[in-house]
């Protein structure tokens, strides 16, 4: 590919730029990291190693048959830079894959340091360089400057608070009391899943929601809620009646079983096409998570056996509204040359992070030398996530909102099932799918002679 070679500029050495720039640099492509620690650092970063944990020391559960071991797993088989280093700094945490921080961080700064085709450049970028291919990883706490000359380059404001809602397994809702219905019949007439409460409910379920245990912010986080967006426990302190005239107004629902208006519900929008699982809509929360769990399954009708897929939260995010603004190799649609990868693209997490980089490393080499790039299979976790990112795995006017690797974000598969069976089910499919796609991410498949070199590589 020597002609066409050129350098890529990546721009933060956290968990998608380290990444992604490790990938590039094994695969023949040299590039600029340019990361601004240590002349400065955000508000949560606190060392000067590249690859920061900047909370948790723990990248989740290991268990190939939840979806984040899954994407472990897959990230392990195409030789993940920040997965090797996880298990090379492993520390005992149950079926959780925990590291020892500093030995990770280092471990990731020293594996870029000495990669041939990678240099380092300290300082924070304010201005995004002229030309070349740019890789933006900054992060969920890109600094002010660099979020400004984003926002003139992808032409909408960046998104600087992320509310997240609950996201429920749909075989885990009650469905002999949720009614599926739009308000007033609009759209389908039947779009939403609502869960009804009688007047008593309904004070029940507030008076627990005023009094449940909260998340404290961080201090830089201190909230400055959009009024559209406001946690479901603030406005319950703003009156005990405000909730039932906004998100769980009962306007235009009847419940058709006993053809009476619900005096609130808890309305539930589809989060997938298949329809496997549900976003509780409107109600984003800093509860803690034992406490959503403990009040909305005891206090919302329906939910006594709920499966939780995400727990809600509000926190400092920078990100962009991906699904508009990304072509499907994560490029920005108006400006090709650029490409967003990690926490800013609309991923959520350390792993997903990483993988996002990893994507957008495969993305670029493919352009770079003018050969065709082939997407990991929507059924295996890096293709889920490439599509939670690129919107493919949504309804259309679906809001972005940054996920974690969720097996509500994969193809369905259905039918009944146990869930143990159903993650048996997601995890073998994704992992045959997985090997099949090896090559095209140049790695050689399970089996074939060249893989143990590969991997160690
Ligand atoms: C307070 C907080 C707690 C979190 N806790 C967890 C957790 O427990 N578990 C989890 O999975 N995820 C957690 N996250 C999310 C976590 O940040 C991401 O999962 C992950 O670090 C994102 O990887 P990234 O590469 O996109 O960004 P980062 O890892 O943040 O890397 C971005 C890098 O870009 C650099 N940078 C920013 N602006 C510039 C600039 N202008 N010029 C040059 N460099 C720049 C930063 O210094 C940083 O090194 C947390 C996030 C926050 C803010």
């Amino acid at each position: 590919m020597s002609d066409q070679k050129q350098r890529v500029t990546v721009i933060g050495g956290g968990l998608a730029g380290t990444e992604c720039a490790y990938q590039l640099a094994r695969r023949g492509v040299p590039v600029v990291l340019r990361e601004m620690k240590p002349h400065k650092r955000s508000p949560a970063h606190k060392s000067d190693a590249l690859a920061e944990l900047v909370c948790s020391n723990s990248l989740r559960s290991d268990n190939p048959e939840s979806a984040i071991g899954l994407l472990h797993a897959e990230l392990r088989a195409l030789g993940s830079l920040v997965l090797g280093a996880a298990d090379a700094n492993r520390v005992p945490a149950g079926d959780a894959l925990a590291v020892e921080r500093e030995g990770f961080s280092g471990a990731i700064t020293q594996s870029l340091l000495s990669q041939r085709g990678v240099e380092l450049v300290a300082g924070e970028v304010e201005h995004l360089p002229s030309e070349g291919p740019v890789v933006i990883a900054s992060g969920p706490l890109t600094s002010d400057a660099l979020t400004r000359e984003l926002e003139r380059h992808v032409g909408t404001k960046l998104y600087f608070y992320d509310s997240i809602a609950p996201i429920l397994s749909a075989d885990s809702i009650d469905m002999n009391v949720a009614f599926r219905q739009s308000r007033y019949g609009k759209g389908g007439g039947d779009d939403y899943l609502n869960l009804p409460m009688t007047k008593d409910e309904y004070y029940r379920f507030i008076a627990e929601l005023k009094a449940g245990q909260k998340v404290v912010p961080h201090a830089f986080e201190e909230p400055k809620y959009f009024e559209g967006c406001l946690p479901i426990e603030v406005m319950a302190e703003r009156g005990d009646d405000t909730l039932a005239y906004g998100p769980m107004k009962p306007v235009g629902l009847r419940d058709p079983r006993t053809g009476q208006d619900p005096y609130a519900v808890v309305q539930l929008r589809m989060e997938d096409v298949g329809g496997t699982s549900w976003n509780m809509v409107g109600f984003q929360t800093r509860l803690t998570w034992g406490e959503q769990k403990r009040i909305f399954t005891n206090f919302i009708p329906g939910l006594q056996q709920a499966e939780f897929l995400r727990m809600g939260q509000i926190h400092r995010n920078t990100f962009i509204d991906s699904p508009r603004l990304l072509s499907k190799d994560l490029s920005l649609k108006t400006e090709p040359r650029l490409y967003f990868a990690g926490q800013v693209s609309g991923v959520e997490g350390y792993v997903e992070s990483a993988a996002c980089g990893y994507l957008v490393a495969l993305a670029l080499h493919a352009k770079l030398t003018g050969t065709e790039w082939v997407p990991p299979p929507a059924t295996t976790a890096m293709g889920a996530l490439l599509r939670h990112v690129t919107g493919e795995a949504h309804p259309p006017d679906y809001p972005h909102q940054p996920s974690n690797i969720i097996f509500g974000i994969f193809p369905p598969i259905t039918g009944r099932m146990k869930k143990a069976e159903k993650r048996a089910a997601y995890s073998a499919r994704a992992k045959q799918d997985l090997a099949a796609w090896l090559p095209h991410a140049g790695v050689p498949a399970p089996g074939a002679p060249e893989h143990r070199e590969q991997r160690s590589a």
